[in-house]
């Protein structure tokens, strides 16, 4: 941290549970350098949530909805400039510009302090400091982390109680001298006396900053979840998949779940889809009902880490307690697990309002006749706009989830079966394909493109590379992740251990009128049943050039309608797109080509020359 600090002005006013002396210094610090006019040491408590909550809403930053419609909830409308993450302004500050790689924006340390110092200098005036401290992982647990946020925003100090396990219990943790990640988070919107607050503060610049070595995330301008929260992106995969480089397991963008069969043997899988690209909704689907038996459980729906066991097996843990989901497309039909999760006790961000006081998003149902969208105005089926915004989120506690996973609070994780791999692809793809060995899944992982989507600002719908779904969220260069993924293979191989099939999904091609052919959702059990099959050893497949995939009589259809002229294609390997396919790939091993493991351009060479 930066030395020449202003002395601390204001009394910090620690409670007695805080007995961190490290810890108060550095909110000394803090506050001193941003000058709130008061500090608030969050203690986790539901009368501090409800007595925050009614304090935005007299603020006008939450909307309480109607209590007969949806219980304990609220809307929160953000400034329309601050909707979804902010690529272009994430920064990995590593020491070297070589280890936060050609994926990362870079910027030298010392240059970023000193932009920060200048940003942060009294940025809080006028409002609250609260100080945030929370567990990544079940409380006291070997494998979690905590982190502390100091932020000016009283929505980032509720939403971080439903995300996760957030409040006094963590400073018992943490003790005298226990450690923390430091999070500083501002509005970037100080207010001069007797100046009117506005419902969501936040500035045109925005800075989300990360330096790897000494483990501090710190972020300027923004209040969105992916910008605010820190506990989640900015902590739990930028500054842990370093800790995980550096300790020998692994933080990944994948949800978590548990796969019982009809005779009762469970299985778990991870599956990494870049965002808004089904994660949440696979965690927690049902399956079809012409598929009885199976059943599926949630210990994630976002992020996981995963460490090998005394037994070489890997396994998962989910480090959150909540869902921070994407709202529009979620219904009662394709995700019911959801829509019930969300009957009580939801914040709601940039969903649009009903005229009875609920809530409403495109593909939530039938259009009502009138609404307040998202951005306050009247709106009508033929206005022609959104109600809700394409990246509108719900923010909910894990445990309101019907089906969560029993073992979802296990600090000892759950042993992971398979890991799959998805983008959004309305061609080329194919529906299915399991990798044939460890190193081929890397290749498969690493090379995976997707169509950007409203989880980030920017255009939508260009297809990009996304390499494990990390490419927003590796914390460092991106070449020497694909080794620490090889490097974890062969040490695992060479135990003896059986280490999780890999696999490659797309479930979004789409017809010449742009409609999804593949049914997805509940329907996507039909593919995770022959994967599962693939692993006992009991489903047949076809060898083709990148792995095994499905032939059409190897899938269960019972109770769909879905013939063979359809899944011929998804599944088949078009010759003129694969080329178009592979000449990405190149692109992004040259851009890539410094620390670029040789076994991976091995296999890009031989897929070339075929
Ligand atoms: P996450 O951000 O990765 O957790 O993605 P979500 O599960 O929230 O899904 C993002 C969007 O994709 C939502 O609009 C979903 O309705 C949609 N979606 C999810 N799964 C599927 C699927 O299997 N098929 C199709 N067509 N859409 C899906
Ligand atoms: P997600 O990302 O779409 O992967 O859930 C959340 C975010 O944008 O912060
Ligand atoms: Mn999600």
């Amino acid at each position: 941290m930066n030395a020449a600090r202003p002395e601390p002005s204001l009394q910090i006013n620690a409670p007695e549970w805080v007995q961190h002396a490290g810890l108060k210094a550095w909110v000394a610090q803090i506050a001193a350098l941003t000058q709130p006019d008061r500090i608030e040491w969050c203690d986790g408590s539901e009368e501090e949530y409800d007595r925050l909550c009614a304090l935005m809403v007299q603020a006008g930053t939450l909307r309480k909805l109607n209590p007969q419609k949806r219980p304990n909830s609220y809307l929160a409308w953000s400034d329309p400039d601050d909707v979804a993450r902010v690529e272009d302004r994430t920064y990995i500050c590593s020491e070297k510009e070589e280890d936060a790689g050609p994926t990362n924006n870079w910027k030298a340390p010392e240059q970023m302090r000193d932009t920060l110092d200048g940003l942060f200098d009294g940025c809080m005036r006028g409002r609250t400091m609260y100080v945030i401290p929370f567990s990544m992982g079940p409380l006291g647990s070997p494998i979690a982390h905590i982190g502390v946020e100091l932020s000016d925003s009283p929505y980032v100090a509720v939403n971080m109680r439903l995300m996760t396990r957030m409040g006094r219990k963590v400073y018992d943790i943490l003790g005298s001298d226990g450690e923390f990640v430091p999070c500083v988070h501002s509005v970037g919107s100080p207010l001069a006396p007797n100046q009117a607050d506005v419902s969501w503060p936040c500035n045109k610049t925005k800075y989300i900053v990360h330096y790897p070595e000494t483990r501090e995330i710190w972020s300027y301008g923004s209040g969105y979840g992916g910008n605010a929260l820190l506990g989640k992106k900015c902590f739990a995969l930028r500054i842990a998949s370093n800790m995980g480089r550096d300790e020998g397991w692994m933080a990944e963008h994948m949800l978590i779940l548990g796969v019982t069969s009809p005779e009762g043997k469970k299985m778990h899988v991870a599956a990494a889809f870049p965002s808004a690209c089904g994660k949440t909704n696979f965690s927690m689907m049902i399956p079809p009902a012409s598929l009885p038996g199976w059943k599926i459980t949630t210990v994630g729906d976002d992020i996981a880490w995963i460490k090998p066991g005394a037994d070489g097996r890997l396994y998962a843990i989910n480090p959150e307690a909540g869902y921070f989901g994407v709202a529009p497309g979620t219904n009662e039909k394709t995700n019911f697990n959801c829509m019930a999760s969300l009957r009580e006790n939801v914040l709601f961000t940039n969903v649009a309002l009903t005229d009875d006081g609920d809530v409403w998003w495109e593909g939530m149902g039938p259009a009502p006749e009138h609404l307040i969208d998202w951005q306050g105005k009247d709106w009508t089926p033929d206005s022609g706009r959104k109600a809700a915004h394409p990246n509108a989120r719900f923010t909910v506690a894990a445990t309101q989830n019907p089906v969560i996973d029993p073992e979802w609070d296990n600090p000892a994780g759950v042993a992971i079966d398979a890991f799959l791999f998805g983008g959004r692809r309305s061609d080329t793809v194919p529906l299915v394909t399991e990798a044939r060995n460890w190193v081929e899944g890397v290749y498969m992982a690493a090379t995976m493109g997707s169509e950007t989507t409203a989880a980030a600002a920017g255009a939508q719908g260009v297809v990009r590379r996304d390499p494990f779904a990390m490419l927003p969220f590796c914390g460092y260069n991106m070449s020497s992740y694909f080794q620490h993924w090889l490097n974890l293979g062969r040490r695992l191989e060479q135990s003896g251990a059986t280490l999780p099939h890999i696999f490659c999904v797309n479930w979004f091609q789409t017809d010449d009128n742009g409609k999804f052919i593949w049914p997805g959702f509940g329907e996507n059990m039909r593919v995770l049943k022959w994967m599962l099959e693939r692993i006992d050893g009991t489903a047949q497949g076809e060898e083709n050039l990148f792995g095994v995939s499905p032939r059409f009589e190897d899938i269960t259809w019972d109770g769909l309608s879905f013939d063979a002229a359809q899944f011929k294609r998804i599944t088949t390997i078009e010759q003129e797109q694969w080329r178009r396919e592979l000449g990405l790939h190149e692109e992004l091993f040259n851009k890539l080509q410094q620390r670029l493991p040789q076994e991976l351009s091995q296999i890009r060479e031989r897929l070339d020359s075929h």
